[in-house]
């Protein structure tokens, strides 16, 4: 081989040694970055690992915390289950992946209207038939987009069938005690009015017995039968009142009534109490009210008399007092006493039935502890409030609020104009003469106050001179005539006595005595303007008290028909119309009543001017007998309707409505009241009663 081609072999082989080391670099190289691309890689998985990992824990967390919660799940694309949960599947009492794909359905058996919420959401509750018996879910369903902008329907569900249960429980509980309690009324209704029956009976007799001229010691043990009898009746009223307003049968009626005359009533009730304990009742109505009211004046009587008894019963020094005003679109009651008053703690339970302000065994007094229950209930019924707080000076002030509206024909309140003028009080009674004081201060007149004669005596010579006095008797009867002397002497132009009801009529003639005119407690503010302006209204006028048989002698003798079952209701009204000069013939039943009416409309017996007709009676009762009455009369031809009045131990308005539809023309309150009575039988015995329609 020569030099040259030596030389080539080695540049070749050099060359081949170049390309060789470059092609060895370039894989080298490459192989790093394949490494370093694996590794990347490996990294790259392994964080992924890591987030499969975080995801599913996190799923699983979520899937636990559902499944902890119990919450069923199930979507469904169609009626077909795309997804449903553990809880849902266990429902049909299948595995999950069972009801995947599936289009199974728990059976309905009842469901709950739906409810929509806000985001299109929709809320129902269903009974369904599960292998645990019934359950019942409430669903929250929704429709939410998955992939591809499809939608699926959700639901989601809780197991509420506990709730249900216990709802239906209280419900069954509730109407349990609401008939357990209407039993309960029903039973006190019936009882109490089953009670009335004997109680009158006895009230009757006791009234009967003393009339018939006893030596004083049997008409003590007579008074004392009457004033048990009436406190025994009192309970028992009670119990049925508060049972006629728990039942919710106490019907309200609307009247047109004169409030001045109903306090007064109830003042001259609960005088005698008063009076008996030395403790003053006076009564105040502001001069604004009006003269006549409309609203439920029985019903406004009861709240007065349990509050005005009540703060009577109670109060053993002082006095009652009892204040009525206009409050907005209110008329306000209050009754104050000077009494114990009531702990702040018991002033909420005392209007509880059954409580009283002190309730342990030792300490209870007579009565019922209905008293003010009924009270609470009457003044709700009518729409108003009543509470209790205690006076400054000790005591109890019951406050009474109710929307009372003025009688459309109801007098306008007339106050005088005094202005200038002086009026001394004598009077040491707490509630009277502040009660006086303000009457008088309402007519712009300046009213001065003597506690007793001594201050009195010492005002008139001290002067000023006044231009009126008025004198409670109550500061001693001599005391009082001498201070009228005194008063005519330094010139004071009306001097006023001021009685009691009964002190009225034990008094004699005021003019006699040296005064220019009396009032009676407790003094309406009308009469007190009446007597000083413009000058005292003539003594002459008092009112004589009605005597209880005025028309005995003047009036034919009527023959008057009494349908009653019990003998002795009987015989206290037959006793009671012989005493009214009438000729009572009794029969025991319906079917005798109507018997003897027919005999007397055809003449076959003795005719009627009227007819008793006691409702309840057996055989025919007393609404059936007058519609048979009124039936025969249309048909007997020229027949008189005959005068048919229902007695009733039972007098809600429903049973007078009744007694009036079935052709009655009255319903009348048993005991029989002698003179809603003798109304009746004036009526009849007057020579119009012919015109009397049915
Ligand atoms: P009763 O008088 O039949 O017990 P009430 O319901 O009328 O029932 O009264 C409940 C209780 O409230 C009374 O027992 C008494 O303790 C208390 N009470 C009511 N009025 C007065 C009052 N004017 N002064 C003091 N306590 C009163």
């Amino acid at each position: 081989m020569d030099a040259l081609s030596s030389h080539w072999a080695a540049m070749a082989v050099v060359v081949l040694a170049l390309f060789a080391g470059a092609a060895a670099l370039l894989l080298l190289r490459q192989r790093d970055r394949i490494v370093r691309q694996a590794a990347e890689l490996a990294a790259d998985v392994e964080a992924l690992n890591d987030r499969l990992w975080t995801l599913a824990d996190s799923e699983e967390h979520y899937r636990s915390l559902i499944e902890a919660q119990g919450d069923l799940i199930v979507r469904r694309d169609g009626a077909r289950i795309v997804y449903a949960n553990g809880a849902y599947a266990a429902l049909l009492g299948l595995g999950e992946a069972e009801v995947v794909d599936s289009v199974a359905q728990p059976r309905l058996i009842a469901s709950r209207p739906a409810l929509a919420l806000d985001g299109g959401a929709r809320v129902f509750d269903e009974c369904l038939a599960t292998p645990d018996g019934e359950r019942w879910i409430s669903w929250v369903e929704t429709v939410v987009p998955v992939a591809l902008g499809r939608t699926v329907l959700q639901r989601v569900g809780r197991d509420i069938t506990a709730r249900i249960a216990a709802e239906q429980d209280l419900v069954e509980a509730r109407a349990r005690a609401e008939s357990a309690n209407e039993a309960k009324s029903r039973f006190l209704a019936t009882v109490s009015h089953e009670f009335r029956t004997p109680l009158n009976g006895i009230l009757g007799m006791s009234d009967l017995l003393g009339d018939t001229g006893l030596d004083p010691e049997q008409a003590t043990y007579v008074r004392a039968l009457r004033t048990s009898g009436e406190a025994l009746l009192g309970l028992v009223d009670d119990i049925l009142d508060f049972a006629k307003v728990e039942a919710g049968k106490l019907e309200l009626v609307s009247e047109r009534f004169d409030l001045g005359l109903l306090v007064e009533t109830v003042a001259e009730l609960m005088a005698p109490r008063a009076q008996a304990k030395g403790i003053e009742l006076a009564a105040h109505l502001a001069p604004d009210l009006p003269s006549h009211l409309k609203g439920d004046r029985d019903r406004l009587r009861q709240i007065l008399l349990n509050l005005v008894g009540n703060a009577v019963k109670f109060t053993e020094t002082g006095g009652v007092g009892i204040r009525i005003a206009s409050e907005g679109s209110m008329i306000a009651i209050d009754v104050a006493d000077t009494g114990p008053g009531i702990p702040e703690d018991r002033r909420q339970a005392i209007f509880e039935e059954f409580e009283q302000a002190d309730n342990s065994p030792a300490r209870r007094h007579e009565g019922t502890g209905l008293g003010l229950a009924i009270v609470r209930r009457l003044a709700v019924l009518m729409g108003g409030t009543v509470d209790v707080e205690g006076r400054p000076g000790g005591g109890s002030l019951f406050r009474v609020r109710l929307p009372l509206s003025a009688a459309a024909d109801a007098a306008a309140p007339t106050v005088p104009d005094w202005r200038g003028k002086r009026v001394m009080l004598v009077s040491g009674s707490p509630f009277g003469a502040s009660f006086l004081r303000e009457t008088i201060a309402a007519t712009g007149a300046l009213a001065t106050l003597a506690g007793d004669a001594e201050q009195a005596m010492a005002a008139l010579q001290a002067g000023p001179r006044p231009d009126a006095a008025l004198v409670d008797q109550a500061i001693g009867h001599d005391a009082a005539i001498a201070l009228a002397e005194a008063a005519r002497a330094a010139g004071v132009e009306d001097c006023l006595i001021v009685l009691s009801p009964l002190e009225r009529r034990q008094f004699g003639s005021p003019r006699d005595a040296g005064f220019t005119g009396f009032l009676v407690k407790p003094v309406r503010a009308r009469s007190l303007y009446e007597r000083l302006s413009p000058r005292p209204a003539p003594v002459a006028a008092a009112a004589q008290t009605p005597s209880l048989y005025p028309h005995r002698a003047s009036r034919p003798r009527l023959s008057v028909l009494v349908a009653e079952d019990n003998e002795i209701n009987a015989l206290l009204a037959t006793r009671t119309l012989e005493r009214f000069n009438c000729a009572p013939v009794w029969v025991r039943d319906g079917r005798e009543a109507l018997a003897a009416i027919a005999a007397g409309l055809n003449g076959t017996g003795p005719s009627f001017d009227l007819v008793l007709l006691d409702i309840r009676m057996p055989e025919l009762d007393g609404l059936a007998v007058a519609r048979a009455v009124r039936t025969l009369e249309r048909t007997s031809p020229g027949a008189v309707p005959l005068p048919l009045v229902a007695v009733s131990a039972n007098v809600a308005e429903d049973d007078r409505v009744a007694a009036l539809a079935a052709g009655m023309d009255d319903c009348l309150a048993k005991p029989l009241d002698r003179a809603a009575l003798q109304r009746w039988l004036d009526r009849v015995g007057a020579p119009q009663a012919l015109t009397l329609s049915a």
